[in-house]
């Protein structure tokens, strides 16, 4: 058998179709900015994609930056803050315990370098960043609100529209990583009414290292990276213009196909919640239980360890994953998990499985007849002792 690939949170792989078509892209090696006919060919395919990019967020294209990804444009948008502050006179920025780590840092930064005030709402058992502190927040008038749409460890979507309204109300502009939520669910900028968000191709079957930041007309932004024309000035740099085009190419796929990916993936993550809660006694499911991304699974196996739970699974032939990938090189437990209130044990014994396009059904059964002796085995060797 193959190997089972549960891991989409982290990266996908590119899709058939985007891969071949980024392949005739790479072709394509004028820069984007030079004026004869072979660069204006590539700028035609770099605002086609800005095209195709909005269409998947409803947004208008004048509102679509490219950056080299979630990190970046995240980065952007707090970096922006630094200088908006003085101007604005204000000095709070209000995001949630639960932000993907390159929020977390970016506005550690605007704490400890530029003396704002940051706070980091607590969530509910589910992830859900609880109104009460929420609004007790708003009162603080911050600057900025941050809040991730959909979790990229438990999966947990919260509402946007609705927080957007009232950081609004507050005169705070607003923020969302939307990262994970683009091509999952449905994502509306005009509808939702944000001044910013964070979208990367890599997370929808894109080429790696391309992403956009969406800037609602009007909103301010500074440069992060400065230098060239390219972008209107806020993002300098000489065009990637093939992954630009494959990125565009992946985002008109995934509006195409979001209804499909969210049945496939949605019927696939339940039958593995159903059978993993019917074949290990004493599991915990993490995350909201309706309120969450179609193909995200974070269980709990109390008794048993996350990183040796893991190896397990690599020697099955599956690839899954502790937390977030870009914390599991690290063996603290999930910053996400602790703040949803799950001990450091539980949280360390935590496995986010996580679904794309190309599982199947055979895959999760396999899963289910081999998987489960594993945890059995673990508990049993374990030092920490579980009872049933
Ligand atoms: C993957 C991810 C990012 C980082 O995006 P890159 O393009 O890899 O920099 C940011 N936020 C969330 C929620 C993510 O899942």
């Amino acid at each position: 058998m193959n190997r089972i690939y549960l891991d989409y949170n982290a990266t996908t792989p590119l899709s058939p179709e985007v891969k071949e078509f980024y392949i005739q892209e790479l072709e394509r090696y004028a820069n984007g900015s030079s004026l004869h006919e072979d660069g204006r060919l590539v700028a035609r395919h770099i605002e086609k994609a800005r095209q195709q990019v909005a269409g998947l967020i409803h947004a208008e294209p004048g509102e679509i930056f490219f950056t080299s990804g979630g990190s970046e444009s995240n980065n952007t948008v707090f970096n922006t803050m630094a200088q908006l502050g003085r101007q604005r006179k204000r000095n709070v920025i209000v995001t949630t315990a639960v932000e993907h780590p390159c929020v977390l840092e970016a506005s550690k930064r605007l704490a400890g370098q530029f003396g704002m005030e940051v706070i980091y709402l607590p969530v509910d058992e589910y992830g859900v960043v609880k109104s009460r502190d929420f609004d007790a927040a708003m009162e603080k008038q911050p600057l900025l609100v941050s809040v991730m749409t959909a979790n990229n460890e438990i999966g947990t979507v919260q509402d946007i529209p609705e927080l957007c309204r009232k950081a609004h109300a507050a005169g705070a502009l607003f923020h969302t990583d939307a990262v994970q939520a683009a091509g999952k669910i449905p994502v509306d900028m005009k509808g939702w009414d944000v001044d910013y968000a964070t979208f990367s191709a890599h997370k929808i079957y894109g080429p790696k290292g391309i992403g956009a930041l969406f800037v609602k007309k009007g909103v301010p932004v500074e440069p992060l990276i400065r230098g060239g024309h390219q972008e209107h000035g806020v993002r300098a740099g000489t065009y990637n213009g093939p992954a630009i085009a494959g990125y565009g190419f992946a985002a008109e796929r995934a509006a195409a196909e979001l209804d499909q990916y969210g049945s496939h993936t949605s019927v696939l993550r339940n039958r593995l919640r159903a059978g993993l809660l019917e074949r290990i006694p004493g599991i915990k499911i993490n995350g909201h239980p309706e309120k969450i991304l179609p193909n995200t699974l974070n269980v709990s196996f109390p008794g048993a360890e996350g990183e040796a739970i893991l190896l397990h699974l690599d020697m099955l032939g599956v690839d899954a994953s502790t937390g977030s990938a870009c914390a599991s090189a690290s063996l603290d437990p999930s910053h996400v998990l602790l703040a949803t209130g799950l001990g450091p044990e539980l949280a360390h014994g935590s496995i986010r499985f996580s679904f794309g396009k190309y599982n199947t059904a055979e895959e999760v059964d396999y899963i289910l007849e081999y998987f489960p002796p594993v945890i059995e085995k673990l508990r049993k060797m374990s030092t920490v002792s579980y009872r049933e």
